[in-house]
């Protein structure tokens, strides 16, 4: 069963988004716990990253430049921001589509539980 994401990629739902290529697409959260929150994705489907693989390095490296170029962008580098994945029960993971989320345009908290 696609998940919400693969939706999204497929634009059989809407999404607001900020950035796409080929190999990846970033939107707004559409549940924001930040001034800026961004989702990115890779178009391909892991599962989470415990499901990613040798196969999937270059990709998630680039998707780290991308999580990069978007702060950058969106004017929120130099300040600072945050990036997570969540992954499976005991990490919060909702989506079953490997996203990282950018947290930012003002101060994040530390983490807790
Ligand atoms: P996670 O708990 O890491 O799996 O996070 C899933 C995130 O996806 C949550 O922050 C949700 O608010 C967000 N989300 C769910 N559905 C949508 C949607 N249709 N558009 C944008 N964000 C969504």
């Amino acid at each position: 069963m696609s998940t919400i994401f693969q939706k999204i990629i497929d634009k059989e739902i809407p999404a607001n988004i900020v950035y796409e290529d080929s190999e990846f697409l970033a939107f707004h959260d559409i549940n924001p716990v930040a001034k800026i929150h961004i989702l990115v994705i890779p178009k391909k489907e892991i599962r989470n990253l415990d499901e990613a693989t040798e196969e999937d390095a270059l990709l998630l490296g680039k998707l780290q430049l991308v999580l990069e170029k978007i702060a950058r962008d969106l004017g929120i580098a130099k300040d600072g921001y945050r990036v997570i994945t969540n992954i499976n029960g005991n990490g919060g993971q909702e989506v079953f589509h490997i996203h990282y989320h950018l947290l930012g345009g003002e101060k994040i908290g530390v983490l807790n539980k």
